[in-house]
């Protein structure tokens, strides 16, 4: 049997994350590379009911302009952009808006530590009591410096999990196929989630 076409498998992929409640609206933005180019959810679209007229194929250079009738890519294809540059092995990128992304940002500065919980060997971290921290960046009316300020930042060996938080707006994860990248982005918003309940915990 063929394999899906990466539009269904991101219309697939939206429909699943805007059930959890990880892209309502229009929010989130989806990527899969692929040999004829970076496949990325169209700007404006609600995630739940995408059509293939939602999914372009635009080049993963900015220099090429893209447009498809009125369709245009995700206002945030730059930081989907610089993440398949800074991290060359990048297959996919998700990008959504989470409540527990959206509340673990404010419990941060630059950067956020993780719980030392189990699920971080499921992000590639071998001892989970070695606390990993995720970078964090200030969100920005202007998308390109946001992506300008990640390419600054890493790669780092600080930040090893393939994922990041921009403050008060959501997370951002990369993996080597759609299915790694998926992984990452549950793994992650359950640390989020943990931190979220210990902080309510807390303050009981
Ligand atoms: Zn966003």
């Amino acid at each position: 049997m063929n394999d899906p076409s990466p539009c269904l498998r991101l219309r697939s992929l939206a429909r699943t994350l805007y059930r959890k409640g990880w892209m309502e609206g229009t929010a989130g933005n989806l990527s899969l590379m692929t040999e004829e180019g970076l496949y990325i959810t169209a700007s404006g679209c609600p995630k739940g009911s995408l059509s293939d007229l939602d999914i372009l194929c635009i080049p993963l250079s900015e220099s090429g302009s893209f447009l498809a009738g009125d369709r245009r890519p995700s206002a945030e294809t730059s930081i989907h952009r610089i993440l398949y540059r800074l991290f060359p092995e990048t297959g996919a990128v998700l990008h959504v808006h989470t409540v527990e992304a959206a509340l673990v940002s404010d419990l941060s500065g630059p950067e956020l530590e993780l719980p030392p919980l189990e699920v971080l060997k499921g992000l590639g971290i071998a001892d989970p009591s070695t606390r990993p921290v995720l970078p964090v960046f200030e969100n920005d009316l202007l998308v390109t410096d946001i992506a300008e300020k990640i390419g600054t930042r890493l790669p780092d060996p600080r930040y090893p999990l393939p994922a990041l938080l921009i403050r008060h707006h959501g997370t951002t994860v990369w993996g080597r196929t759609l299915d790694d990248a998926l992984r990452h982005l549950e793994l992650a918003e359950f640390c989020f989630r943990v931190l979220v309940m210990k902080k309510s915990l807390d303050m009981k």
